[in-house]
């Protein structure tokens, strides 16, 4: 017998519980399910649109949705058109990988005015993410202020500050690329509440800001220390040491050198929100970093702005019937075990960190608990999944139809962007007929 087990989500955590199923040669069939029509999560949607070499590892993702055991079903969500309780009737196992891909705001006063736009729904609308596509934000300020210093504030802040030219062999969807040309953003501020060591940057992506054509990174000497100091971690130590490298060069940028700036700020946290309806400034209270943590001092400072991109980590929702941590934002589960033949990988499991890689041993986890808990299987999995959508009128895509979309996108690319994403579910279901 066969054990059936159904994917709910094909992030690079999903495929990589797959790819652990069929390395260690679990008899399986995989079932891989996603409510968008188009596979890899957050390797389409959340990798900056200029970071094209990252978003490659999805060709390797690409051999396991065509191996034998593997079938994608995307535009099917779990919740909509077919229920957590339904799939774990129909599944010897079931895997949620449905990633964090929600909005956290930094839960100061103001955040509900027009202008502050958490990360997610910012980084989705320019990586043309169905849900996001309509956000039209307001780009006509001079200034933004970025909330938090890791990667995804400065891939927001990049975004934000590059020149069509620097952005041609992305894929940003024309709609963004026209909106930040037009803006006449000039300012990006980008605020972290601990210091330059504490900022969690990787360095590739911190020293590209010096790289860049129309814009120079801005850092006071003051914020920067001597060293870095003695930490427990040798490759903490190696990477921090090489940010402040970075932001030290970055000392020699002056204002005058391009005409949009991004500023690196530490050592403030963010406290209101300034503004009427619009968000119009941030006031923050200046902060010291003691045994790690930030504290307020007690001084304040404002920064006017008119949008407010909070950048503090991602949300995951809770999954019905599916107890959930409110606080940590993850399934409740024993090392990737949630219930009898339920587990959870990735974003949804450990919460919002770490690269792609990152989630390869939650994959290789839940492959061992799935062989060790579900004997030889029994259960129907994907003719019963079939049969369920065909009755609810789901147009299930397949992979097939996935590469038609994306010789689609390919072949709509101009000059050397490598794709035209679609935008909307209408455009994608055209193109397979629908
Ligand atoms: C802005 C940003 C930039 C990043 N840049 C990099 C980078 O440059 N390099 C790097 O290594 N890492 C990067 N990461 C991290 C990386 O993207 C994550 O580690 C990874 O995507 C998490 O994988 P996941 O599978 O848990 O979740 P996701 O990738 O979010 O996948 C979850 C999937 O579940 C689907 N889903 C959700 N709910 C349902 C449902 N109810 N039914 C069916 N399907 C559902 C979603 O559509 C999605 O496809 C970045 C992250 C962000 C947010």
């Amino acid at each position: 017998m066969t054990v059936s087990v159904a994917i709910i989500g094909t992030g690079p955590a999903g495929f990589y519980t797959a790819d652990a199923l069929i390395k260690k040669g679990v008899d399986c069939t995989i079932d891989l399910i996603d409510r968008l029509p188009t596979p890899y999560g957050l390797i389409r949607f959340g990798v900056a649109p200029d970071h094209q070499t990252t978003k490659k590892v999805s060709r390797a993702f690409e051999k396991t949705a065509l191996s034998d055991a593997c079938r994608f079903f995307g535009n099917v969500e779990v919740g909509r058109d077919v229920t957590l309780a339904e799939l774990r009737e129909m599944y010897d196992a079931v895997v949620l990988a449905v990633g964090a891909g929600h909005d956290r705001l930094a839960g100061i006063p103001g955040e509900d005015k027009k202008g502050v736009i958490g990360s997610a729904t910012f980084v989705g609308w320019y990586n043309a993410h169905p849900d996001m596509r309509d956000l039209d934000p307001d780009l006509d300020t001079p200034s933004v202020v970025v909330i938090g210093n890791g990667n995804v504030a400065i891939d927001i802040a990049r975004v934000l500050v590059k020149t069509r030219e620097e952005m041609a062999d992305s894929d940003l969807p024309e709609y963004a690329t026209a909106a930040i040309e037009a803006s006449p953003i000039k300012d990006v501020y980008m605020m972290g509440r601990r210091g330059p060591i504490e900022a969690k940057f990787t360095n590739v992506e911190l020293r590209e800001m010096g790289e860049l054509k129309n814009a120079v990174p801005l850092v006071d000497p003051a914020q920067l220390p001597a060293d870095v100091g003695d930490l427990d971690n040798l490759r903490d130590q190696r990477l921090k040491e090489k940010n402040l490298a970075t932001l030290k060069e970055f000392t020699k940028f002056k204002p005058a050198d391009a005409a949009k700036h991004v500023h690196f700020g530490f050592y403030a946290q963010p406290v209101e929100i300034l503004g009427g309806d619009h968000v119009e400034g941030l006031r923050l209270e200046k902060t010291k970093v003691e045994n790690g943590r930030a504290m307020g001092t007690g001084e304040f400072f404002e920064i006017e702005c008119g949008l407010v991109i909070p950048a503090v980590g991602y949300r995951s929702l809770p999954v019905a019937d599916v107890p959930f941590d409110e606080e940590k934002s993850v399934v409740v589960h024993d090392d990737g075990r949630v219930a009898p033949g339920l587990y959870a990988v990735g974003w949804v499991k450990r919460g919002p960190s770490g690269v792609i890689s990152t989630n390869r041993p939650d994959g290789a986890k839940a492959a061992e608990h799935i062989a060790e808990d579900c004997g030889a299987g029994g259960k129907p999995g994907r003719t019963a999944l079939s049969a369920h959508l065909e009755g609810r009128g789901v147009r299930i895509v397949t992979f097939e139809d996935w590469k038609k979309i994306e010789s689609a996108e390919i072949a709509a690319a101009e000059g050397p962007a490598p794709r035209r994403k679609f935008e909307t579910l209408t455009e994608i279901l055209n193109v397979l007929g629908h």
